[in-house]
């Protein structure tokens, strides 16, 4: 058996007709960048999501920077985030000339302590960006309090959480703007980079879709300099008609993430993920913490079957921040567990017959192992 991480070429094959329809019809109307298309996926993507403006980008690294632009964040400022995240968070803070604050992850959901923030605090202080890894919502009520008392922007990073929800409220529109990502192996994923703002604030709608086109909302009136970022109207288009489906496929992770923990959790040297109380965790990557992690990762490989890791390398052990000397006493918690966390496939087409040879072959492992 030959599985794939994400296997975006079956999903492709159940989708041809409508995908390669949605394709044609922009290169028939020769509707390239934003316009029609991306406006039809805004419409539709923020009603369902129950936002009133969505402003469409290039992609989700983009999308960061572009609301902490408009938020006016820049030098001298400082915004506190996660220190376990993809490199596009602190990256975007660092481009405004602001500084990230890392705060550690909890010890049960890998996102931001709540408990840590306000000692990150400071009158430099200016936003919280809060990042929602694996589709697992942050501690959301006790955060959204915090940034209220010291009165923060809040920023979310729901790269990986389209959909997931805390307490009934979907991950995005907790804070004053929600910025995602489309990039192919995400839950919900275009043909190439594409990304999208969501937020209720209409002048702050204004201000990032003003910044992401050249500073311009009306053709050759540059108020501000901007940059150039946009969705293409194959990527709108492609992502209009997935729209349809995201439902479905979040259930269908959840599914999968159901089977895999049912069927795990007896295993002593694997840890499963715990999801929130009061929350929907949409799964987009099922991480699971476990011993002889490089022994398991090479048993699984031969049995072809690939994993990662979500992520190698805390943000602030990174060769790019080595200036800033952190060691792993300052952030014990994900220093610990960067060293057993393993993400294994989960997609909504992954097969019941793949998902047997998973789990069975991380039984084996473990039974060979204790016999050895
Ligand atoms: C994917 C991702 C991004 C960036 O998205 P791109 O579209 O690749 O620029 C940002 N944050 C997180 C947490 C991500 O997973």
């Amino acid at each position: 058996m030959n599985i794939q991480f994400v296997d975006l070429k079956r999903q492709y094959l159940l989708h041809k007709s409508g995908i390669d329809r949605a394709i044609s019809e922009v290169i028939n109307e020769t509707a390239f960048i934003s316009g029609k298309y991306a406006s039809k996926f805004e419409e539709e993507f923020s009603q369902l999501y129950g936002a009133n403006y969505c402003v469409t980008t290039a992609n989700g690294t983009d999308s960061l920077y572009i609301i902490m632009k408009s938020l006016g964040i820049g030098p001298g400022d400082e915004v506190v985030t996660v220190c376990n995240s993809w490199i596009s968070s602190s990256e975007t803070i660092s481009q405004t000339g602001a500084t990230p604050i890392f705060v550690d992850i909890d010890q049960n959901y890998f996102s931001i302590d709540e408990n840590q923030i306000e000692s990150k605090i400071n009158n430099k202080t200016k936003a919280l960006l809060v990042v929602h890894l694996h589709g697992q919502v942050c501690q959301m009520d006790l955060i959204k309090k915090i940034a209220d008392k010291h009165n923060l922007h809040l920023v979310e990073d729901c790269a990986q959480s389209h959909f997931s929800e805390f307490s009934g409220t979907k991950a995005g529109l907790f804070g004053i703007a929600g910025s995602f990502s489309f990039y192919p192996g995400k839950n919900l994923g275009a043909y190439g980079d594409a990304g999208a703002i969501i937020t209720n604030n209409e002048s702050l709608a204004l201000e990032c879709r003003r910044f992401a086109n050249h500073g311009s909302l009306v053709k050759h009136n540059h108020v501000i300099e901007g940059i150039n970022s946009r969705m293409d109207g194959i990527q709108a288009n492609i992502l209009k008609y997935k729209l349809k489906y995201i439902e479905e496929w979040t259930e269908k992770r959840i599914e999968i993430a159901k089977q895999y923990t049912s069927r795990l959790k007896s295993i002593p040297q694997v840890q499963c993920p715990i999801i929130r109380p009061k929350s929907k965790h949409s799964f987009h990557v099922y991480q699971i913490e476990v011993e002889k992690r490089q022994d398991l990762q090479e048993f699984l490989k031969l049995k072809g079957i690939p994993t990662t890791l979500h992520y190698p390398t805390p943000l602030p052990f990174l060769p790019c921040y080595n200036h800033l000397k952190y060691t792993s006493y300052d952030f014990p918690v994900v220093f610990e567990k960067s060293t057993k966390i393993l993400s294994i496939p989960i997609f909504p087409e992954l097969k019941n017959s793949e998902l047997d040879h998973i789990v069975n072959s991380i039984e084996s492992f473990y039974e060979r192992k204790s016999k050895a």
